[in-house]
């Protein structure tokens, strides 16, 4: 099976991200959300990203236009997923949301398509249950931000066929991207490892050990990390890391247990890039200022 169109489900970070990966591969790209605004974002997202791509080097004039002529956006899911050969689900990390999505897509997708989920933690088994394909399904798991990391993790589930891993893998080689493929357990193997240094990260920041600034420059300099805990919890979004981390605490026990600050900083509203503020403020896009 050759995979032509492949429908995108949330335009949130992840979405959009992988929506342009798969728009610049030349797949046909069906971008869904609830939301017409986060589809209009989106697709700003698109175009400022290829032109800064342009400009840089990184891709060509035709490639932008290849990229920009294979992107659609729709609020109607059912008659997206019964164009696709592939639908990759990237609504928040809820059950009880990722299942009506699940279930409405694999309601409408036509018999020979792949269904994958973004889920950072959930169990692709449990996730395969709500397609009624359970051969056709596994977890589909990109990084942010998806047009620079290069990883996509394929989680299999106990009935994913293995030709399903081989489809899933093509295409995330087609966006550019190296596969690892792994058996299913909570977390994965990256978000186990993420969320774990991410959390301790909030209770070191809590305890007073070090400023923000310092705990995530230790973790660089002297881990040579690319990137900070804390820094990188703003960029994955606070509210997202704390339900991978409810996740796991339910799954994998106390050691997951969410760090208080984190919780007051998500009540807060405080959920990192996306709000303007988590552990850091940011005055625009590129930039953070002390908290
Ligand atoms: P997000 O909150 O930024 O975006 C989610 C989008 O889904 C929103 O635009 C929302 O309007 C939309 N949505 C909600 N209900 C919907 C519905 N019924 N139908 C269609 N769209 C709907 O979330 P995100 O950070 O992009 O995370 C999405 C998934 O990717 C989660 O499972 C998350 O765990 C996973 N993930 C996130 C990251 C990250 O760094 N943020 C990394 C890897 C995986």
């Amino acid at each position: 099976m050759r995979v032509h169109t492949i429908t995108v489900v949330g335009a949130g970070v992840m979405g959009r991200g992988i929506a342009y990966v798969s728009a610049l591969a030349g797949f046909r790209t069906i971008l869904n959300d609830i939301s017409e605004e986060q589809l209009q974002g989106a697709r700003a997202h698109a175009e400022k990203t290829s032109a800064k791509g342009l400009e840089k080097g990184k891709i060509t004039a035709g490639a932008r236009e290849t990229l920009l002529s294979n992107y659609e956006t729709t609020t109607e899911l059912e008659a997206a997923a019964a164009a696709s050969d592939m639908i990759i689900e990237a609504v928040p990390e809820t059950r009880s949301l990722k299942k009506h999505v699940l279930e409405t897509a694999a309601a409408h997708a036509p018999s020979h398509a792949v269904i994958t989920s973004n889920t950072s933690t959930i169990s692709p088994t449990e996730l395969a249950s709500f397609t009624s394909r359970a051969e056709q399904f596994a977890v589909m798991h990109f990084f942010n931000p998806v047009h620079l990391m290069p990883l996509v993790e394929i989680v299999k589930g106990l009935e994913t066929a293995p030709e399903t891993v081989a489809i899933i893998q093509e295409t995330a080689e087609a966006m550019g991207k190296e596969t690892v493929e792994v058996n299913e357990f909570p977390g994965f193997v990256t978000s186990r490892i993420s969320a774990l240094v991410g959390n301790e990260a909030f209770h070191m920041l809590q305890e007073g050990v070090a400023s923000a600034e310092d705990i995530d420059k230790a973790i660089k300099l002297g881990l040579n990390y690319p990137m900070g805990p804390l820094e990188l919890g703003d960029l994955v979004g606070l509210d997202a890391r704390l339900n991978n981390l409810r996740y796991l605490h339910e799954t994998l026990g106390e050691k997951y247990r969410p760090a208080p600050l984190l919780e007051q900083m998500v009540k807060a509203g405080r959920l990192g890039r996306k709000s303007g503020r988590g552990v850091y403020t940011y005055e625009e896009e590129s930039s953070w200022v002390k908290s």
